[in-house]
């Protein structure tokens, strides 16, 4: 489907089914967006461009992508769900996204909301013309903004807390789209890493606390900013810094203009990005995933020690922290399970039987390795058990004599309202049982993880900076959720 103007005029019957599916939503149920957010300003092909760029952010979300462009006249739109290379299947998709200007966005969520309305970016029309945007991060005052606006008679087409910072800009009353932007952003509280797309400019913000990267690079003339430095890799376009906690940029045609509307506030980068999430051949926080991974792995090393034959990974996210474990403790790293790449993340699926078949399709012991032999398995992190416990049992039955459980991360107990997918407290197997018990529950001979203070002391940025409140249950900013308030950070 080939969208152009305002996104909720077209396709009206798939869209009326969406609303239909979206009334049993319901706003308790608005959704989290982790995702990968990409803008270009001033480049030929800015829409093949942004492509390329999404298409490296690809494992910042699989559910859904889309691009808009401007050629200063109008804005286009294409969006659509599934995995970038789909969505964008046909050459002539691109080639009728115009202009030199364009932002892009993949999408990453669950539960119930996965209806191509929410799939950004989000396109409207307001009283100063057309406005795009791609959002990463999760509000955490959307119930209650959002609630406010509906009793006041504003309509929503989408789930997304996304779209409530839309409203919020179209009802401000300055005269610029910059000036609108931030009296709109100053409203809004938690995560939001954001780009904004107007006929003549790109406006990237990143909310103060900066839980969510986003950084500025350089394509000869052109501007560029992305979620992750690899979107600038692909392009051949120059990291030139991060886009500042509580900063605004605007770009246009006379260059980039930098905003700070928002008070200084602690910053909060998300350590969960380093854990899991960002691509080790990136740059986030300007640190280098990959040798933040490497010491995860040498750090657990050296506090969790096992005698083994070898040690393994799950692949691919916990590759490199298991090359770190194994330099440090001089045990030999093989491949003992092969995944099969052609599935998305197995955390897509909201539905449990799905999740339950994807362990299985996704991974495969090599038994030849296996079989036998003493077993490190180092895993990034363990968040329901669930495939953890699955991986264990494939391990075990091909042969491996024991098994010894390692994590590069401390063990996740309280959920997370800032843009990462985690599933509630309840459901977080660390949140409710001991270390003992998630052993016996995995069937493994013993279970490691990494602790806080080391996870921390790897780090060449002061710990105060990061947000640990999954693995520490401390919140840098009040949450609110379902009756219950979460603890807040002491300063
Ligand atoms: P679980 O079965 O819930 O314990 O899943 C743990 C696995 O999920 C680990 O191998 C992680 O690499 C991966 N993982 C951790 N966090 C996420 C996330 N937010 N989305 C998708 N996968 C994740």
């Amino acid at each position: 489907m080939f969208l152009t103007g305002c996104f909720y005029f077209c396709n009206i019957k798939a869209h009326f089914l969406e609303f239909i599916q979206l009334g049993t939503a319901m706003i308790e149920n608005l959704i989290q967006e982790d995702c990968g957010i990409f803008g270009i300003f001033g480049a030929k092909k800015a829409a093949e461009l942004t492509y390329l760029g999404l298409y490296s952010l690809q494992h910042r979300g699989q559910e859904g992508a889309g691009i808009v462009s401007s050629d200063k006249e109008r804005l286009y739109l294409h969006k659509g769900m599934g995995l970038v290379n789909d969505v964008f299947s046909e050459k002539e998709i691109l080639s009728g996204l115009k202009g030199e200007i364009a932002i892009g966005h993949n999408r990453y969520s669950t539960t119930g909301s996965s209806f191509l309305v929410n799939v950004q970016p989000l396109l409207i029309k307001y009283k100063k013309g057309e406005l795009a945007v791609a959002h990463n991060g999760n509000l955490t005052n959307s119930r209650a903004l959002r609630r406010s606006m509906e009793k006041r008679g504003s309509i929503f087409q989408t789930t997304s807390d996304s779209e409530i910072v839309l409203h919020l800009i179209a009802r401000s009353g300055k005269s610029s789209a910059v000036d609108m932007v931030k009296e709109a952003l100053l409203q809004l509280k938690g995560a939001f890493s954001l780009v904004f797309l107007t006929s003549h400019s790109v406006i990237a913000a990143r909310d103060p606390h900066g839980f969510r990267p986003l950084s500025l690079g350089r394509l000869k003339d052109a501007w560029v900013v992305a979620s992750e430095t690899c979107a600038f890799d692909i392009i051949g376009a120059k990291y030139q810094r991060d886009v500042l906690p509580g900063e605004v940029i605007l770009i246009d045609n006379r260059g980039v203009k930098s905003y700070f509307p928002f008070k200084k506030t602690k910053e909060a980068f998300c350590i969960f990005e380093f854990i899991y999430f960002a691509r080790p051949d990136s740059m986030i926080y300007g640190e280098n995933v990959d040798k933040i991974r490497r010491r995860l792995g040498k750090q657990l090393a050296t506090e969790q020690p096992s005698d083994a034959d070898l040690v393994m990974s799950v692949p691919d996210s916990s590759n490199t922290a298991t090359l770190g474990y194994s330099e440090e403790s001089g045990i030999k790293y093989d491949f003992g399970l092969i995944r099969n790449h052609y599935i998305g993340r197995t955390f897509i699926h909201p539905d449990q039987k799905i999740r339950d078949l994807d362990a299985r399709i996704k991974y495969n012991p090599v038994k030849g390795v296996l079989d036998g032999r003493r077993i490190i398995i180092v895993d990034d992190s363990i968040v329901r058990g669930t495939t953890s416990r699955k991986l264990v049992k494939m391990i075990r039955s091909a042969g491996a004599s024991q098994i010894h459980f390692r994590v590069s991360s401390p063990p996740i107990i309280s959920p997370c309202f800032y843009g990462i997918d985690m599933p509630t407290k309840e459901e977080l197997i660390a949140s409710s049982k001991s270390v003992e018990e998630i052993r016996q529950y995995l069937g493994v001979e013993s279970l490691g993880y990494l602790s806080l203070e080391g996870m921390l002391s790897i780090h060449s940025l002061p710990k105060n900076n990061f947000c640990t409140a999954c693995f520490s249950g401390r919140y840098p900013t009040e949450v609110e959720m379902n009756n219950t308030k979460y603890v807040l950070e002491k300063n």
